[in-house]
């Protein structure tokens, strides 16, 4: 069974075994979103390379042969956290072993080390801390500002958002404008996890529900705060959750154009209270990037962040919808503490290599996918 695609990027014909893919791959030919029902089908057919040819067309429609990267550092300013999520190996109870904190001045001295090259970004999540008063947050985001005015500041989940606002009896919408003036430029994804209530109440009910993650994201693109979407799989959710998911991040990206990345996360058990899960396997992996490309039409971005997957399986993963890898992230606790068995960081010239050697493009991003100039220390954006 075969059709020829309508993209002169793509060079060879479909070609699959399972006739269930034919109306799917009709739709992706011409352009047309896909309904639920096609994304379950996507995720039980068995023809793995079909649906990842299929996700190549849309990324290669889109991307044409570039592979996105960026020089980015990962600061999380503390470990303790209120909240007890049984997906988590990160967060700690205050008073417990092996909980942190950082103070400003260590903080800021933090987003200086372990630098090779002039970041262009700082990626900033941390733990829901009982006691940390807002305006610690925001002092963190005003101080980096002036010490660091070029790099991009992208920080604070949703959840983080939401908990911040409570404890500061503030609106969500008040306290998106304060991130905003302090110097927030953009919001991670992460906290989405799985939005269908029978998942969150096992693997996260401490956490803001789904609609309310939804909500703030909204709140967030009303203010003109860009941010991303994650999605945390391979734990206790079936397809039907994971599609249900998909398309609830596309009707908000309908509504508000706001989200730029979607970043499925493969869920790490280590040290979880869900340590008796196994982990997620290659072909998981790939087909979430390939159906997540499929689905989030409306997406400019899927990232396949190596950290979660390997460095080598997010090289494939740009033959099968992945336009993104992320970035040198230099310092990652949150997944490490989950077992991850990736380097902490990577150099730019490792990501370089490994997006050439899978025949793409290297792109070096900023934040906002603009492309970035540099020279030993310092880098210029393309506005
Ligand atoms: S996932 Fe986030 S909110 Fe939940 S326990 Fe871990 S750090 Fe806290």
């Amino acid at each position: 069974m075969s059709f020829e695609s309508f993209n002169p990027l793509t060079r060879h014909p479909f070609q699959t075994d399972d006739p269930n893919l034919l109306p799917i791959a009709a739709k992706v030919a011409q352009g047309e979103r896909l309904d639920f029902e096609d994304g379950v089908t996507l995720y039980r057919s068995g023809d793995i390379l079909a649906v990842g040819w299929l996700a190549n067309l849309v990324r290669e429609r889109m991307h044409g042969n570039i592979a996105y990267f960026n020089v980015n550092r990962h600061i999380n300013p503390t470990n303790v956290c209120v909240a007890s999520c049984r997906l988590c190996a990160f967060g700690r109870k205050k008073g417990d072993a092996g909980t942190y904190t950082m103070a400003l001045e260590e903080a800021w001295e933090t987003a200086a080390t372990g630098l090779t090259e002039a970041v262009t970004e700082f990626h900033i999540v941390g733990g829901l801390h009982p006691d940390l008063p807002f305006e610690y947050f925001m002092d963190l985001v005003r101080g980096l500002k002036v010490r660091f005015p070029k790099v991009h500041i992208k920080a604070f989940t949703m959840v983080e958002v939401a908990f911040l606002a409570k404890r500061g009896k503030m609106t969500i919408a008040e306290t998106l404008e304060r991130m905003k003036a302090a110097g927030v430029d953009s919001m991670p994804g992460g906290g989405a996890e799985i939005f269908a209530d029978r998942v969150r109440h096992i693997i996260c009910d401490h956490k803001i529900d789904g609609g309310e993650w939804l909500d703030t994201a909204r709140a967030a693109h009303k203010i003109g705060l860009r941010s991303n979407a994650t999605m945390l799989y391979g734990h206790v959710e079936n397809d039907e959750d994971r599609v249900d998911h998909l398309v609830k991040l596309r009707a908000v990206q309908d509504e508000t154009g706001g989200f730029q990345t979607f970043i499925p996360l493969a869920f790490h058990p280590e040290n979880t209270a869900l340590a008796h899960i196994p982990k997620t396997t290659g072909m998981l992996d790939l087909r979430q990037i390939a159906v997540g490309r499929l689905m989030l039409d409306n997406f400019p971005h899927v990232k396949s962040y190596w950290q979660m997957v390997s460095p080598k399986m997010a090289q494939i993963s740009l033959r099968f919808g992945a336009d993104d890898i992320d970035g040198t992230v230099i310092e990652e606790k949150i997944y490490h503490d989950a077992g991850a068995t990736t380097p902490q960081g990577m150099r730019r010239a490792d990501l370089v290599r490994l997006i050439t050697e899978a025949g793409r493009e290297p792109f070096e991003r900023d934040t906002m996918y603009r492309a970035v100039t540099r020279s030993e220390d310092s880098f210029t954006v393309a506005v």
